[in-house]
């Protein structure tokens, strides 16, 4: 399974790690992504934005897998263009031909301003520091390079200050390779709860970044567009519609409750690999933290927190086993988990396991699994391991 190392290699010829292919897995331990949940969900949001989205695919696409999703929205051409957080990210969706837009959002150009024009990446600039190089390695290939400006409107991470956007865009128009195409911000707080003061603080980021757009709009090319909506953004506030959106959760099913009209499109599933029967008091796992209440049959299933299934989940979660809803026993180990299927006299050794998504009437979400596990929705997707192979639906169109 590689990851960036082709691209990193191309990139600047550093020494990648030798990448062991396993060929098909053993283990029947899969995510399961459907690509037509993902495409729906990116027609949804734009529905919903009043605008085009750029569908943000950082972090491999939440752990759904950045190329695979990002081919299957180009081919639906559902979607505007894509952000991503890395220069690699980048340039992993050019080496796997994907040609639309690709916006750079995070703060590592480093010197990556060659690779930038190279791969025809735009970047959201957040350091003005970056254009002169930017400019300068445009210039040596002829090219002129689009980029986005991210404004500051109260996130405190990234961003330039408003005091220095005249300047910023003065830098800009004199720079004949660089072509400015965007105007963005981001929101610290839109998906906090309403009535609290974070979500005071949503309003006077939009506000301010009304302010913004303003003044931009006085001084830069009509088609220059502008951006502030997240997923929470264009879920819940109106002021946050502008010409574009940048869904990153909610495309993917998550972050938004039900009759929102998202699908979540993960699913984690694995089989019973063994059936055990115990008897009263037998005690079950590391810390030895379950005890048999009765004779029991125990399932294993081949899935643990090395694979990304939250540790904290320990004594609390659940799997789905011929349709019900059993009980995860004891403490949850690296590679495997043990299941109480005492309930389930049917239950055989090959039995599907769904641990993420559903299987008959029965359906564990993202937001259900996050919340027992104490994990962000964006954490528990992410931190499905590369151990996990995906596989996905293409049934598309
Ligand atoms: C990650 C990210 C997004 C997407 O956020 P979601 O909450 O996942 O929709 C949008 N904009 C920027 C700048 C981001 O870094």
């Amino acid at each position: 399974m590689t990851l960036w190392g082709v691209s990193l290699t191309a990139m600047q010829g550093l020494e990648v790690n030798e990448v062991v292919d396993w060929g098909p897995a053993i283990r029947p331990t899969r995510a399961n992504i459907d690509l037509q949940a993902v495409v729906a969900n990116s027609r949804r949001l734009s529905e919903l934005a009043h605008s085009p989205v750029l569908a943000v695919v950082k972090a491999d696409a939440y752990g759904h897998g950045a190329v695979s999703v990002a081919r299957a929205l180009e081919a639906a051409r559902s979607v505007a263009g894509f952000a991503v957080s890395l220069v690699e990210e980048g340039i992993e969706l050019r080496a796997a031909g994907i040609t639309s837009s690709i916006l750079v959002m995070g703060p590592s150009l480093m010197d990556s301003h060659d690779l930038m024009v190279e791969h025809e990446l735009m970047p959201m600039i957040s350091d003005e520091r970056h254009l002169a190089p930017l400019a300068r390695a445009a210039g040596k290939r002829t090219r002129v390079l689009d980029l986005h400006l991210k404004i500051d409107t109260g996130m405190g991470r990234l961003g330039l200050h408003e005091g220095s956007l005249g300047d910023v865009l003065s830098q800009i128009e004199s720079a004949k390779n660089l072509r400015l195409v965007g105007v963005a911000s981001h929101l610290a707080c839109a998906d906090e709860d309403e009535a609290s003061d974070a979500q005071c603080m949503t309003h006077e980021q939009l506000r301010r970044f009304a302010g913004i757009v303003a003044t931009c709009r006085k001084r830069v090319a009509p088609e220059v567009r502008y951006h502030v909506a997240n997923s929470a953004g264009i879920l819940r506030f109106e002021a946050a519609r502008y010409d574009l959106a940048r869904p990153g959760l909610a495309l993917y099913g998550n972050g938004a409750g039900p009759g929102v009209g998202l699908r979540q499109a993960i699913s984690l599933r694995s089989q019973v690999t063994q059936l055990r029967h115990v008897t009263t008091g037998a005690r079950v796992s590391y810390g030895a933290t379950w005890t048999a209440k009765r004779d029991s049959v125990l399932a294993i299933v081949p899935i643990g927190y090395a694979d990304g299934l939250p540790r904290n989940i320990s004594g609390k979660g659940h799997a789905l086993i011929g349709g019900a809803r059993m009980a995860i026993v004891g403490t949850v180990s690296m590679d495997m988990i043990v299941v109480d299927v005492t309930d389930l006299p049917a239950a055989a050794i090959g039995d599907e396991v769904v641990l993420l998504g559903s299987q008959g009437a029965e359906s564990i979400s993202v937001a259900q699994l996050a919340k027992q596990a104490g994990v962000s929705e964006y954490e528990l997707t992410c931190g499905i391991s590369k151990r996990v192979p995906r596989t996905y639906d293409e049934r598309l169109h």
